[in-house]
Parts: C-alpha cells; sequence; structure tokens
C-alpha cells in the first residue's frame, strides 16, 4: 500500500511544525511493509532534505513538477516533469514579474526550486495579490494558492499528474484501492478531483467552502487536524 501526502498543514502541526506524530506515521507506515510518499509544494530542494533525513525512497516535490526517488546504488534522482522550454519561460517570466512588481516577495527557498517558483502571500494585501494573478494570467502563467504560498509554473503540473507518472514509472501494477492521499489546501484539489481514495484532514474546514473537487472522506474534529487525523486513519485501517 502507498500513503501519499500532503506536508504543510498534512503532515505538520500548523502551529508547532514537525511533531511527534509525524515520526509515528513514518514508523507505523514502514513497520507494517507500506510506503509513505510525500507530495507537496515544496521546492526540490526540500525533497533532497526529506530523502536523506528521513527513511523515504521517494517523494513528489514542487506541487507535481518534479519526482525524486533514490536508486539502487542510494543516489537521488530528480525527473522534471515539464521541458527545457518552460523551464526557460518560467525563468523569463519571473525576471518580468520582478520587474513590473520589484517587491513581490518571493518566497525564499525559490532559488532552491526547479519547475516553479513561490511568493509568500502573506506578505501581501488582498489588491496587491489579485495585481499580480491577473498578471500571470495576462501572460499565461499558471498558478495555485497552497497554504503557505501562491506557486507559479510553465506547463502542465499538479500534483496528481505527477503521482499519476510516479505510479505508471516507478511502482506498476498497485490498483487504485491500494493507494491513499491526505491533503488540507486547495494545491490538493487535483487529488482530490482525480484520485479514488482521497482524505482530507480536519483542518481542511477552513478551505473546503473554495474547493470544487472536495476529498472523497472528510475527518472532523480537532483530534484529526493535520498529522494526527492521518495517525488516526492510517491506525484504523493497516
Ligand atoms: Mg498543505
Amino acid at each position: 500500500m502507498i500513503f501519499f501526502s500532503d506536508f504543510d498543514g498534512t503532515l505538520t502541526q500548523e502551529s508547532e511544525g514537525l511533531t511527534r506524530d509525524f515520526f509515528e506515521i513514518m514508523e507505523l507506515i514502514q513497520s507494517r511493509g507500506h510506503e509513505l510518499v510525500i507530495v507537496s509544494g515544496r521546492s526540490l530542494s526540500w525533497g533532497h532534505f526529506f530523502l536523506t533525513h528521513f527513511p523515504l525512497k521517494a517523494c513528489i516535490m514542487e506541487g507535481g513538477g518534479v519526482i525524486l526517488r533514490v536508486d539502487e546504488r542510494g543516489e537521488i534522482i530528480e525527473e522534471p516533469l515539464v521541458t527545457h522550454p518552460e523551464l526557460d519561460r518560467l525563468r523569463e517570466f519571473t525576471a518580468q514579474l520582478k520587474n513590473q512588481f520589484p517587491h513581490v516577495p518571493l518566497s525564499v527557498d525559490s532559488f532552491g526550486r526547479l519547475t516553479d517558483r513561490a511568493i509568500e502571500f502573506h506578505l501581501m494585501d488582498e489588491a496587491w495579490i489579485d495585481q499580480v494573478m491577473a498578471f500571470m494570467d495576462a501572460e499565461g502563467i499558471n498558478y495555485s494558492k497552497s497554504n503557505v504560498h501562491i506557486n507559479f509554473w510553465c506547463g502542465t503540473i499538479s500534483k496528481f499528474l505527477g503521482v499519476e507518472r510516479f505510479l505508471k514509472t516507478l511502482r506498476p501494477g498497485l490498483s487504485a484501492e491500494q493507494c491513499w492521499f491526505f491533503g488540507d489546501a486547495p494545491n490538493d484539489e487535483s487529488m482530490f478531483e482525480f484520485f479514488q481514495n482521497s482524505v482530507g484532514v480536519s483542518n481542511i474546514d477552513r478551505c473546503l467552502h473554495k474547493l470544487r473537487h472536495k476529498p472523497r472522506i472528510i475527518l472532523e474534529g480537532k483530534e484529526n487536524a493535520g498529522p494526527k487525523g492521518v495517525l488516526n486513519f492510517i491506525r484504523a485501517r493497516v
């Protein structure tokens, strides 16, 4: 069985960050012979951190833009899911954006990103956010909002496409029933839309009204927020 999971707000507690629950989730999944694959909007360089510091074999980063995996020699292999011209256009657009909005707060991890860039939208007011989004629309740039960033990219990227590619090429033969996904925010929506077994941890309640596609199962109560919800759910099923 594979448990795919978003990271921020799902495997981390919003107020406390990484807690013991995260390590319990990893141990539980491992001890039952299953796999945890983090599917996050965080950068490629965060993916390297995950694979070098935690007992994980693969992760899908930048909202589905790049798959990272540990090969049989223990080396980390990166597989971007966009083309070189799309990467070039992203670099060019980022320069345009900075030119148009010199104070736009690009996330501090934007330097470690390959297939997308991120903006710290909590440092911006609504009107400014709308202007930046309108500029992206006019330039044909794709974007989505997580609970920490506005991510933008060129080409077709989604968490679902990343997971689909991962399953097809690296874990063929697994049935849809053997896979679960956990998430908490609008940037998980492609998984809620297309993935059979999706679970929203209870803190998703804040943005449920914004989702056109909701998770199949929605956890409730404070005791099911973030990693606590993931842990309770997995405990009950494996
Ligand atoms: Mg999240």
